[in-house]
């Protein structure tokens, strides 16, 4: 049996697969003030606790699987970055393996979330399907044929920095235009923000008592409650997403992009007019190459199952560390 770890800024999550379901979820708070050597022992006691929690015994467990953001070299199993730790090459996967004696494995959070979703979640009917996470930033991840493409040494398939606008808003990466900066959710929230500020009169005042207090949500809701203005800034923010969605879909052509991130949970009020604005932007037409685009269905547990599951692919390819 396989744990799946999702490490993240503020806390790490683990569960065991088992089959198609996580037994023994279970997390641990994560902060940048503990060094590498601790956060990988604290995600070892993480790992017994949850191979308890599922009542396997640790000696059982075959191999551990870590998601973990910023720049990720699967080969070596080191983070070569990560910025809000302050992380630089650091040998993630050797230090968990000293602490629990299991092979481990580390790829990207975005990357694990993606071969989650493709293999458990709303991309397991499709051959090929790229995921797509909404949040602070866009993540992207790519599988085909059931296995993710990561590019050379895991640094590709960044579809959040792919430039949509040339001399556009400044990126955290140090590019101007990149579609992070315009389809992920903090976008979308800021211009929830501006617009709120420019139209003391519409209802997105009524969802959110001030602009401070604006979310993902709050532009939803009034354009449900038939808001003009929540219309508007949604209309913007649609025709941004599309833009990038489209140039992923011509360049790869999946089957499916699937829309991950708490903003997927507006299902149809999301992918409806996303589809109406993605398909005119499409090289091939629809009729030849069908594009589904719907939304993940696994939420935070992607991140869980992918990481399992790319331990134990590589695992069976018999590439140990
Ligand atoms: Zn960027």
């Amino acid at each position: 049996m396989i744990i799946g770890i999702d490490l993240g800024g503020i806390s790490a999550k683990a569960a065991c697969l088992g089959g198609e379901n996580l037994l023994g979820k279970s997390s641990c708070p994560t902060s940048s003030a503990h060094t590498p050597e601790e956060t990988a022992r604290h995600i070892a006691s993480l790992a017994e606790r949850t191979a308890t929690l599922a009542g396997v015994s640790f000696s059982h467990i075959d191999g551990i699987g870590v998601g973990a953001p910023g720049v990720i070299d699967g080969e070596r199993g080191a983070v070569v970055s990560w910025t809000n730790f302050g992380w630089r090459d650091v040998p993630l996967a050797a230090l968990v393996s000293r602490f629990t004696g299991k092979p481990t494995f580390l790829l990207n959070d975005a990357n694990a979330a993606a071969l989650g979703e493709a293999k458990y979640g709303a991309g397991k009917r499709y051959e090929s399907c790229v995921l797509v996470t909404l949040g602070t930033g866009v993540g992207s991840g790519i599988v085909f044929g059931g296995k993710l493409f990561e590019g050379y040494r895991g640094a590709g398939g960044e579809f959040g920095h792919m430039v949509i606008r040339q001399g556009g808003e400044l990126c955290s990466c140090g590019r101007r235009g990149c579609f992070e900066r315009y389809a992920s959710t903090s976008s979308l929230v800021r211009r929830t923000r501006e617009a709120m500020e420019n139209h003391r009169d519409s209802l997105l005042w009524r969802f959110a008592p001030s602009p401070e207090q604006a979310n993902g949500e709050t532009v939803f809701s009034a354009k449900a409650a038939g808001d003009g203005c929540a219309s508007e800034v949604l209309g913007g923010y649609f025709a941004d997403l599309a833009e990038g969605i489209a140039n992923i879909a011509n360049a790869l052509r999946p089957q499916a992009i699937l829309i991950g991130g708490a903003i997927s949970a507006q299902g149809d009020a999301l992918i409806v007019p996303l589809r109406r604005a993605v398909e005119p932007l499409l090289y091939a037409p629809q009729s030849f190459a069908p594009l589904d685009l719907l939304c993940a269905a696994l939420g935070n547990d992607a991140g869980l199952y992918g990481a399992a599951q790319y331990a134990q692919d590589r695992l069976g390819a018999g590439s140990v560390h």
